[in-house]
Protein backbone atom coordinates (compact mmCIF):
# COMPACT_ATOMS: atom_id res chain seq x y z
CA UNK A 1 0.00 0.00 0.00
CA UNK A 2 1.31 3.52 -0.79
CA UNK A 3 1.24 6.97 1.31
CA UNK A 4 -1.39 8.00 -1.26
CA UNK A 5 -3.40 5.15 -0.80
CA UNK A 6 -3.66 5.56 3.42
CA UNK A 7 -4.74 8.29 3.02
CA UNK A 8 -7.84 7.47 1.01
CA UNK A 9 -8.15 4.55 3.56
CA UNK A 10 -8.62 7.69 6.18
CA UNK A 11 -10.94 9.36 3.67
CA UNK A 12 -13.21 5.89 3.74
CA UNK A 13 -12.81 4.93 7.66
CA UNK A 14 -13.85 8.89 8.36
CA UNK A 15 -16.76 8.46 5.68
CA UNK A 16 -18.11 4.98 7.81
CA UNK A 17 -18.03 7.13 10.72
CA UNK A 18 -15.23 6.30 12.72
CA UNK A 19 -13.63 8.59 14.93
CA UNK A 20 -10.04 8.22 14.24
CA UNK A 21 -6.92 9.05 16.96
CA UNK A 22 -3.99 8.79 15.85
CA UNK A 23 -0.18 10.38 16.63
CA UNK A 24 0.27 13.73 14.95
CA UNK A 25 3.67 15.90 15.59
CA UNK A 26 2.45 19.19 17.45
CA UNK A 27 5.30 21.76 18.98
CA UNK A 28 7.86 19.55 18.37
CA UNK A 29 6.41 16.56 19.93
CA UNK A 30 4.28 13.34 19.44
CA UNK A 31 0.91 13.55 20.52
CA UNK A 32 -2.63 11.19 20.06
CA UNK A 33 -5.30 13.36 17.86
CA UNK A 34 -8.32 13.32 16.45
CA UNK A 35 -7.67 13.18 12.57
CA UNK A 36 -10.73 15.29 10.88
CA UNK A 37 -8.94 16.01 7.54
CA UNK A 38 -7.14 12.86 5.36
CA UNK A 39 -5.11 14.89 2.99
CA UNK A 40 -3.11 16.17 6.09
CA UNK A 41 -2.99 12.50 7.17
CA UNK A 42 0.47 11.12 7.29
CA UNK A 43 1.63 7.98 9.05
CA UNK A 44 3.92 9.30 12.14
CA UNK A 45 6.76 6.22 13.16
CA UNK A 46 7.69 7.74 16.40
CA UNK A 47 6.40 6.67 19.60
CA UNK A 48 3.72 9.17 21.37
CA UNK A 49 4.29 10.79 24.61
CA UNK A 50 1.05 9.49 26.00
CA UNK A 51 0.26 5.49 24.66
CA UNK A 52 -3.34 5.08 23.55
CA UNK A 53 -4.77 3.92 27.03
CA UNK A 54 -6.69 6.93 27.78
CA UNK A 55 -9.29 5.87 24.57
CA UNK A 56 -9.89 2.16 26.11
CA UNK A 57 -9.57 2.88 29.81
CA UNK A 58 -10.64 6.44 30.05
CA UNK A 59 -9.14 8.45 32.86
CA UNK A 60 -12.38 9.09 34.48
CA UNK A 61 -15.46 6.77 33.80
CA UNK A 62 -19.30 7.27 35.07
CA UNK A 63 -19.71 3.67 35.48
CA UNK A 64 -23.58 4.39 36.74
CA UNK A 65 -25.65 7.57 37.87
CA UNK A 66 -28.92 7.76 39.77
CA UNK A 67 -31.24 10.52 40.28
CA UNK A 68 -34.56 9.20 42.65
CA UNK A 69 -36.20 9.21 39.32
CA UNK A 70 -34.16 7.16 37.07
CA UNK A 71 -30.99 4.73 36.56
CA UNK A 72 -28.80 5.55 33.92
CA UNK A 73 -25.74 3.04 33.17
CA UNK A 74 -22.44 4.65 32.49
CA UNK A 75 -21.85 1.46 29.67
CA UNK A 76 -25.20 2.64 27.65
CA UNK A 77 -23.85 1.55 23.96
CA UNK A 78 -25.14 4.72 22.47
CA UNK A 79 -22.71 6.57 24.27
CA UNK A 80 -19.76 4.51 23.08
CA UNK A 81 -18.55 5.88 19.54
CA UNK A 82 -16.90 3.35 16.76
CA UNK A 83 -13.20 4.73 17.12
CA UNK A 84 -9.91 3.65 15.27
CA UNK A 85 -6.21 3.60 16.80
CA UNK A 86 -4.27 4.17 13.74
CA UNK A 87 -0.57 3.65 14.05
CA UNK A 88 -0.83 2.08 17.98
CA UNK A 89 3.02 -0.06 17.95
CA UNK A 90 3.65 -3.23 19.16
CA UNK A 91 4.09 -1.56 22.43
CA UNK A 92 1.08 -0.35 22.80
CA UNK A 93 -0.36 -3.49 21.37
CA UNK A 94 1.37 -5.85 23.56
CA UNK A 95 0.19 -3.48 26.48
CA UNK A 96 -3.66 -3.94 25.33
CA UNK A 97 -3.10 -7.62 25.24
CA UNK A 98 -2.28 -7.34 28.81
CA UNK A 99 -5.30 -4.95 29.55
CA UNK A 100 -7.21 -7.31 28.37
CA UNK A 101 -6.49 -10.40 29.97
CA UNK A 102 -6.73 -8.26 32.86
CA UNK A 103 -9.47 -6.60 32.10
CA UNK A 104 -11.46 -9.79 30.85
CA UNK A 105 -14.38 -9.56 32.82
CA UNK A 106 -14.91 -5.72 32.94
CA UNK A 107 -18.19 -4.89 30.62
CA UNK A 108 -16.83 -1.55 30.22
CA UNK A 109 -13.49 -1.97 29.15
CA UNK A 110 -14.77 -5.00 26.69
CA UNK A 111 -17.30 -2.94 25.21
CA UNK A 112 -15.15 0.23 24.15
CA UNK A 113 -12.45 -2.89 22.72
CA UNK A 114 -15.09 -3.96 20.80
CA UNK A 115 -15.87 -0.61 19.00
CA UNK A 116 -12.57 0.05 18.11
CA UNK A 117 -10.47 -0.52 15.01
CA UNK A 118 -6.99 -1.09 15.79
CA UNK A 119 -4.67 0.08 13.14
CA UNK A 120 -0.84 -1.28 14.61
CA UNK A 121 2.36 -0.53 13.27
CA UNK A 122 6.39 -1.48 13.43
CA UNK A 123 7.85 0.53 15.26
CA UNK A 124 11.48 2.46 14.81
CA UNK A 125 13.96 2.06 17.59
CA UNK A 126 13.67 4.75 20.15
CA UNK A 127 15.87 5.57 22.61
CA UNK A 128 14.70 4.68 25.89
CA UNK A 129 12.52 1.41 24.46
CA UNK A 130 13.88 -2.16 25.18
CA UNK A 131 13.46 -5.50 24.83
CA UNK A 132 11.38 -5.71 21.30
CA UNK A 133 12.70 -6.36 18.28
CA UNK A 134 10.32 -6.13 15.98
CA UNK A 135 9.85 -9.47 13.60
CA UNK A 136 6.90 -10.71 11.84
CA UNK A 137 6.32 -14.12 13.79
CA UNK A 138 5.48 -11.56 16.86
CA UNK A 139 2.20 -10.45 15.25
CA UNK A 140 0.61 -13.92 16.25
CA UNK A 141 0.21 -12.42 20.02
CA UNK A 142 -1.33 -9.35 19.28
CA UNK A 143 -4.62 -8.53 18.91
CA UNK A 144 -5.05 -6.62 15.78
CA UNK A 145 -7.60 -5.65 12.41
CA UNK A 146 -4.83 -4.39 10.39
CA UNK A 147 -0.72 -3.96 10.99
CA UNK A 148 1.22 -1.87 8.59
CA UNK A 149 4.63 -2.71 8.10
CA UNK A 150 7.36 -0.23 7.01
CA UNK A 151 11.12 -1.56 7.11
CA UNK A 152 14.09 0.93 6.37
CA UNK A 153 13.20 3.53 3.38
CA UNK A 154 10.79 1.17 1.59
CA UNK A 155 8.06 3.50 0.17
CA UNK A 156 5.47 0.86 0.32
CA UNK A 157 3.78 -0.98 3.42
CA UNK A 158 3.32 -4.66 3.83
CA UNK A 159 -0.37 -5.03 4.96
CA UNK A 160 -1.23 -7.49 7.29
CA UNK A 161 -4.68 -8.43 8.98
CA UNK A 162 -5.43 -10.26 11.91
CA UNK A 163 -9.08 -10.19 12.45
CA UNK A 164 -11.94 -10.90 9.98
CA UNK A 165 -13.10 -6.98 10.57
CA UNK A 166 -9.66 -6.08 9.53
CA UNK A 167 -10.00 -8.04 6.07
CA UNK A 168 -13.67 -6.76 5.34
CA UNK A 169 -12.39 -3.07 6.06
CA UNK A 170 -9.74 -3.48 3.18
CA UNK A 171 -12.31 -5.34 1.34
CA UNK A 172 -15.02 -2.78 1.41
CA UNK A 173 -12.62 -0.02 0.47
CA UNK A 174 -11.25 -2.51 -2.84
CA UNK A 175 -7.77 -3.40 -1.04
CA UNK A 176 -6.96 -6.93 -1.03
CA UNK A 177 -3.00 -7.22 -1.03
CA UNK A 178 -2.88 -8.54 2.26
CA UNK A 179 -1.34 -11.16 4.10
CA UNK A 180 -3.81 -12.52 7.35
CA UNK A 181 -2.24 -13.84 10.31
CA UNK A 182 -4.54 -16.33 13.11
CA UNK A 183 -4.43 -14.84 16.51
CA UNK A 184 -2.24 -17.63 18.60
CA UNK A 185 -2.84 -15.79 22.07
CA UNK A 186 -1.56 -14.01 23.80
CA UNK A 187 0.86 -15.72 25.44
CA UNK A 188 3.46 -17.58 23.82
CA UNK A 189 3.64 -21.13 23.67
CA UNK A 190 6.99 -20.91 26.00
CA UNK A 191 5.68 -18.69 27.95
CA UNK A 192 7.74 -16.20 29.70
CA UNK A 193 11.67 -15.71 28.01
CA UNK A 194 14.41 -16.74 30.25
CA UNK A 195 15.02 -13.04 30.52
CA UNK A 196 11.86 -12.12 32.33
CA UNK A 197 11.95 -15.44 34.45
CA UNK A 198 15.46 -14.52 35.79
CA UNK A 199 14.26 -10.52 36.12
CA UNK A 200 10.99 -12.14 37.84
CA UNK A 201 13.33 -13.93 40.24
CA UNK A 202 16.23 -11.37 40.86
CA UNK A 203 13.16 -8.57 41.39
CA UNK A 204 12.14 -10.43 44.42
CA UNK A 205 15.81 -11.54 45.59
CA UNK A 206 17.09 -7.76 45.74
CA UNK A 207 13.91 -6.46 47.75
CA UNK A 208 15.38 -4.93 50.27
CA UNK A 209 18.47 -3.72 48.76
CA UNK A 210 20.69 -0.60 48.29
CA UNK A 211 18.72 -0.26 44.52
CA UNK A 212 15.70 0.20 46.28
CA UNK A 213 16.76 2.59 49.03
CA UNK A 214 18.94 4.63 46.50
CA UNK A 215 15.48 4.56 44.11
CA UNK A 216 13.64 5.74 47.28
CA UNK A 217 15.50 8.63 47.70
CA UNK A 218 15.93 9.49 44.15
CA UNK A 219 11.92 9.09 43.09
CA UNK A 220 9.57 12.21 44.00
CA UNK A 221 6.30 10.52 43.48
CA UNK A 222 4.67 12.31 40.94
CA UNK A 223 3.47 9.74 39.23
CA UNK A 224 4.21 11.02 35.45
CA UNK A 225 5.71 7.36 34.81
CA UNK A 226 2.28 5.68 35.99
CA UNK A 227 0.37 8.29 33.52
CA UNK A 228 2.26 7.81 30.35
CA UNK A 229 2.78 4.09 30.92
CA UNK A 230 0.76 2.04 29.16
CA UNK A 231 0.52 -0.56 30.89
CA UNK A 232 -0.60 0.91 34.50
CA UNK A 233 -4.31 0.24 34.92
CA UNK A 234 -4.92 1.11 38.70
CA UNK A 235 -7.69 2.88 39.49
CA UNK A 236 -9.67 4.12 42.43
CA UNK A 237 -13.83 4.00 42.87
CA UNK A 238 -15.58 6.95 44.71
CA UNK A 239 -19.42 8.58 44.36
CA UNK A 240 -20.04 12.03 43.60
CA UNK A 241 -22.90 13.60 45.18
CA UNK A 242 -25.11 16.60 43.99
CA UNK A 243 -27.39 17.76 46.85
CA UNK A 244 -29.04 20.11 44.77
CA UNK A 245 -30.40 17.72 42.51
CA UNK A 246 -30.45 14.43 44.34
CA UNK A 247 -28.04 12.61 42.01
CA UNK A 248 -25.35 10.38 42.56
CA UNK A 249 -22.74 8.79 39.89
CA UNK A 250 -20.18 6.51 40.90
CA UNK A 251 -16.97 7.07 39.02
CA UNK A 252 -14.05 5.31 38.42
CA UNK A 253 -10.92 7.10 37.95
CA UNK A 254 -6.49 6.40 37.31
CA UNK A 255 -4.99 6.07 40.58
CA UNK A 256 -1.19 5.56 40.84
CA UNK A 257 0.45 3.51 43.41
CA UNK A 258 3.06 6.45 44.00
CA UNK A 259 0.18 8.24 46.03
CA UNK A 260 0.72 8.24 49.85
CA UNK A 261 -2.98 7.64 49.92
CA UNK A 262 -2.71 4.51 47.71
CA UNK A 263 -2.13 1.79 50.26
CA UNK A 264 -4.07 3.43 52.90
CA UNK A 265 -6.95 1.72 54.55
CA UNK A 266 -9.45 2.31 57.18
CA UNK A 267 -7.90 3.69 60.16
CA UNK A 268 -4.96 5.31 58.57
CA UNK A 269 -2.67 2.36 58.39
CA UNK A 270 -0.52 2.41 55.10
CA UNK A 271 1.18 -0.21 53.54
CA UNK A 272 3.43 0.77 51.27
CA UNK A 273 5.17 3.77 54.13
CA UNK A 274 8.10 4.94 52.37
CA UNK A 275 8.92 5.73 48.78
CA UNK A 276 11.20 3.03 48.45
CA UNK A 277 8.31 0.76 49.44
CA UNK A 278 6.12 2.43 46.60
CA UNK A 279 8.86 2.26 43.47
CA UNK A 280 9.36 -1.05 44.74
CA UNK A 281 6.05 -2.13 44.14
CA UNK A 282 5.76 -0.39 41.07
CA UNK A 283 8.43 -2.44 39.84
CA UNK A 284 7.55 -5.92 41.77
CA UNK A 285 4.24 -5.43 39.92
CA UNK A 286 5.26 -5.19 36.72
CA UNK A 287 8.37 -8.21 36.80
CA UNK A 288 6.67 -10.03 39.70
CA UNK A 289 3.01 -10.70 40.44
CA UNK A 290 1.38 -9.83 36.71
CA UNK A 291 3.98 -12.83 35.10
CA UNK A 292 3.12 -14.95 37.96
CA UNK A 293 -0.33 -13.87 37.15
CA UNK A 294 -1.05 -13.76 33.52
CA UNK A 295 2.45 -15.35 31.88
CA UNK A 296 3.38 -12.19 30.58
CA UNK A 297 6.03 -9.39 31.31
CA UNK A 298 3.61 -6.33 33.27
CA UNK A 299 5.93 -3.83 30.96
CA UNK A 300 6.35 -4.00 27.46
CA UNK A 301 9.30 -1.81 27.38
CA UNK A 302 8.26 1.54 25.37
CA UNK A 303 10.22 3.46 27.73
CA UNK A 304 8.11 6.48 28.11
CA UNK A 305 8.68 6.22 32.30
CA UNK A 306 11.91 7.30 31.44
CA UNK A 307 11.05 9.86 29.03
CA UNK A 308 9.03 11.69 31.68
CA UNK A 309 10.69 11.14 34.81
CA UNK A 310 12.13 14.45 36.60
CA UNK A 311 14.76 12.52 38.63
CA UNK A 312 16.07 10.98 35.74
CA UNK A 313 15.21 7.66 36.47
CA UNK A 314 15.47 5.34 33.72
CA UNK A 315 14.03 1.64 34.06
CA UNK A 316 16.02 0.07 31.32
CA UNK A 317 19.47 0.81 33.79
CA UNK A 318 17.15 0.07 36.62
CA UNK A 319 16.66 -3.58 35.03
CA UNK A 320 20.22 -3.80 34.37
CA UNK A 321 21.08 -3.29 38.46
CA UNK A 322 18.61 -5.55 38.89
CA UNK A 323 19.43 -8.39 36.81
CA UNK A 324 23.54 -8.00 37.66
CA UNK A 325 22.19 -8.47 41.45
CA UNK A 326 23.68 -11.26 43.76
CA UNK A 327 22.68 -11.53 47.43
CA UNK A 328 25.20 -10.51 49.83
CA UNK A 329 23.07 -13.18 52.98
CA UNK A 330 22.39 -16.31 50.99
CA UNK A 331 18.91 -18.05 51.20
CA UNK A 332 21.06 -20.38 53.72
CA UNK A 333 21.10 -17.43 56.37
CA UNK A 334 16.95 -17.03 56.08
CA UNK A 335 16.63 -20.86 56.99
CA UNK A 336 18.57 -20.18 60.07
CA UNK A 337 16.61 -17.58 61.09
CA UNK A 338 13.79 -19.27 61.04
CA UNK A 339 15.11 -22.18 62.92
CA UNK A 340 16.62 -20.39 65.69
CA UNK A 341 13.08 -18.48 66.21
CA UNK A 342 11.41 -22.29 66.01
CA UNK A 343 13.85 -22.90 68.93
CA UNK A 344 11.65 -21.00 71.50
CA UNK A 345 8.38 -22.46 71.13
CA UNK A 346 5.28 -20.88 72.33
CA UNK A 347 3.76 -23.89 73.72
CA UNK A 348 6.27 -24.82 75.76
CA UNK A 349 5.67 -21.25 77.14
CA UNK A 350 1.89 -21.47 77.49
CA UNK A 351 2.27 -25.04 79.30
CA UNK A 352 4.61 -23.41 82.15
CA UNK A 353 2.11 -20.45 82.16
CA UNK A 354 -0.79 -23.36 82.68
CA UNK A 355 -1.85 -23.34 86.22
CA UNK A 356 -1.88 -26.56 87.97
S1 LIG B 1 8.22 9.74 37.12
FE1 LIG B 1 10.16 9.33 38.23
S2 LIG B 1 10.05 10.67 40.04
FE2 LIG B 1 7.95 10.56 39.20
S3 LIG B 1 7.00 8.86 40.38
FE3 LIG B 1 7.85 7.98 38.47
S4 LIG B 1 9.92 7.23 39.05
FE4 LIG B 1 9.25 8.67 40.67
S1 LIG C 1 7.15 0.61 32.88
FE1 LIG C 1 8.01 2.21 31.53
S2 LIG C 1 8.96 1.06 29.85
FE2 LIG C 1 7.59 -0.36 30.92
S3 LIG C 1 5.64 -0.23 29.79
FE3 LIG C 1 5.51 1.24 31.48
S4 LIG C 1 6.21 3.19 30.60
FE4 LIG C 1 6.84 1.58 29.17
Amino acid sequence: MTNSDLKLFVEFLLNKNYTIHSPVRKNGKIVIREITDSRKFSLIKERPLYSFKNFLLPDKKTLFSTTSDENKNGNDQKLIRKQVLFGITVFDLRAVSLLSQIFEKDPYFQDIISMTLFIGQSPIPEENSFYEKYEENILEHFKFDIFIESRGDQKDFRIFTGSKHGQKMLNEFGYDDFEHIEYAGAVPEEGLSDFHKKLKEKTKLSYGSKIWKDLGKKCLGCDKCTIVCPTCFCFKIYDENNIFNDSIARVRQWDSCFNSEFSEIAGGTKFLKTMEDRIYNWYSHKFVRIPDEYNLPGCVGCGRCADVCPAGINIKDEIFKIMKFKAKKPIAKMSKFKSKTLKKPRTKKLIYEKPI
